[in-house]
């Protein structure tokens, strides 16, 4: 049942997320690729290859979740994607910058300015309001802040009445739709999200869910979560699954059902 999950993804990558160019393989331009990327940590007897030569890219405007069993990796793919981890070999690209090729500081400064995270402990800076958290990443990448925009997302997000609120006197739930918003706000070329839901309660969970599909959908975002849940995966138009390291499937349209027996089969 693994797919070939290779073929898909071009040696040379395509012209990046500004151009909408259709592909031949019907696929829209990527967002995010990877040729042979592989991270070990440690070496002699705590070596551990947690990515092994991996080749995935990211379809731009679309929703992708990453699964697989614990310790799979998928963590590691995207903290190397994002620039947040170095890689021990291959080729990593944001549409057509290679994260390879950048210096600390061109690496912070694309990270600022045209990459969101979401994290499933938040990481809202304790002291600073929601609106100030929100607004943080523009103001570290010294860039204008778009109020129209600005209010669009907390608006969506129903966070109008909390802009004053700090973190502490959130639910979690808000203070997860506080992270998206920052994540948001300089409207990136991709979010990564890390486990977004692993801290909420269904309801809550369904609800960040639903605000990151139509971010998607009616504001052309790009977004890659980590999920170990397959109804959060059922929310992301392809399924990615690792195991040991290795990308082994891939599921298009996905329902909570067939990703529960892909992963079944993948633990079993
Ligand atoms: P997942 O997110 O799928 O649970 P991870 O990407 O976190 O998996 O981890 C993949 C493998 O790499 C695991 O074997 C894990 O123990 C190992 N690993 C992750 N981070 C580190 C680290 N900082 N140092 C050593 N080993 C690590
Ligand atoms: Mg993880």
């Amino acid at each position: 049942m693994a797919t070939g999950t290779n073929s898909d993804v071009p040696t040379q990558p395509g012209s990046g997320a500004a151009t909408l160019a259709p592909r031949a393989d019907g696929e829209g331009p990527m967002a995010a690729t990877a040729v042979g990327l592989t991270k070990i940590y440690g070496s002699g007897a705590t070596r551990v290859v947690a990515l092994d030569s991996v080749d995935v890219g990211f379809e731009a405007q679309r929703l992708t979740a990453i699964m697989g069993p614990s310790g799979s990796g998928k963590s590691t793919l995207l903290h190397c994607m994002a620039g947040l981890d170095a890689v021990t070999d291959g080729d990593v690209r944001i549409g057509d910058t290679r994260i390879s090729d950048l210096s600390d500081k061109q690496l912070t400064l694309l990270r600022r300015q045209r990459l969101g995270f979401i994290f499933q402990a938040f990481n809202l800076v304790p002291t600073l309001t929601a609106e100030e958290n929100i607004l943080l990443p523009l103001h570290l990448g010294g860039s204008e802040p778009d109020p129209e925009w600005e209010r669009r997302v907390v608006d969506s997000l129903q966070l109008d009445e909390r802009l004053r609120h700090r973190p502490s006197e959130l639910s979690g739930g808000q203070q997860q739709r506080v992270a998206v918003a920052r994540a948001l706000v300089t409207r990136p070329d991709i979010i990564f999200a890390d486990e977004p839901t692993g801290n909420l309660d269904s309801k809550t969970g369904g609800e960040v869910l639903g605000f990151l599909r139509r971010a998607v959908d009616d504001w052309n975002q790009t977004v890659v979560m980590v999920t170990h849940d397959p109804g959060a995966a059922s929310y992301a138009d392809l399924v990615i699954f690792l195991r040991d390291g290795r990308l082994v499937g891939r599921l298009a349209d996905p329902t909570p059902e067939l990703v529960f027996e892909r992963i079944q089969a993948l633990e079993g």
